[in-house]
């Protein structure tokens, strides 16, 4: 398959980045998980040991170095240097992360760093604003999308599986308070480009949705 542009968006815990990754290996391509990239920022606030302020976050962003490897179809995150792959899926990062997305200077770092990954094609990058601004000019644009008790679910056993004590109806709020705050911010807020098409995972295996991704791809 030609080198395309693939950008996926949709919101909490639609299954993005598990469906994006196996998409990307059938096809060869790499995989840009930008969620990790803002997921990283807040994980070197966090280090400081403080209250997490706008200040605070903005204070770790100069000289803040985030790297993504794609490795054998697996993702991982390094910042300054240092993999935090496994630090950065936690309850205290979902907390803040939206916080650290909203702010101009963050998303601007981090948005250059996507477009540079993104030049060379044969790429699949899933986030908030693929579509609508880091590459807007994609060749498929797709949004994924679940009902709000699926996304729920799919997280709860995620974090379950991490050995994490958590409450269904906590991470249900939680989702969606980050939906809100990612679909109400200023700056590229998540919303549905015009010329994206609707993926409604709910019920639906991830197999299916693959599948369905890599039909749209060809
Ligand atoms: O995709 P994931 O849940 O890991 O993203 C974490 C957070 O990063 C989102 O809730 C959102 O606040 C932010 N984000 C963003 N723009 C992107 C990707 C993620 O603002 N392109």
């Amino acid at each position: 398959m030609s080198n395309l542009v693939v950008a996926i968006d949709g919101p909490a815990g639609a299954g993005k980045s598990t469906v994006a990754q196996l998409a990307a290996k059938e096809l060869g391509y790499t995989y840009i998980d930008t969620g990790a990239m803002y997921r990283a920022v807040a994980w070197k606030a966090l280090q400081k040991k403080e209250p997490v302020t706008d200040e605070l976050i903005l204070s770790v962003l100069p000289d803040i170095e985030v790297d993504l490897q794609y490795v054998d179809g697996k993702t991982k995150v390094f910042v300054d240097g240092r993999d935090v792959t496994g630090e950065i899926r936690t309850p205290e990062i979902n907390k803040i992360v939206s916080q650290v997305a909203k702010l101009g200077p963050v998303r601007e770092k981090m948005v250059n760093l996507q477009r540079k990954m993104g030049e060379r094609g044969a790429v699949l990058m899933d986030g908030r604003d693929i579509a609508t601004n880091v590459l807007p000019n994609a060749d498929v644009k797709i949004f994924l999308t679940a009902s709000i008790e699926e996304r729920a679910k799919r997280r709860w056993k995620e974090l379950k599986e991490k050995g994490y004590d958590v409450d269904m109806e906590e991470i249900q709020s939680e989702i969606a308070a980050r939906d809100k705050a990612d679909s109400e911010r200023e700056i590229s807020p998540l919303v549905q480009a015009e010329d994206a098409v609707l993926l409604d995972t709910t019920g639906l295996s991830i197999d299916e949705v693959v599948n369905k991704i890599l039909g749209m791809c060809r």
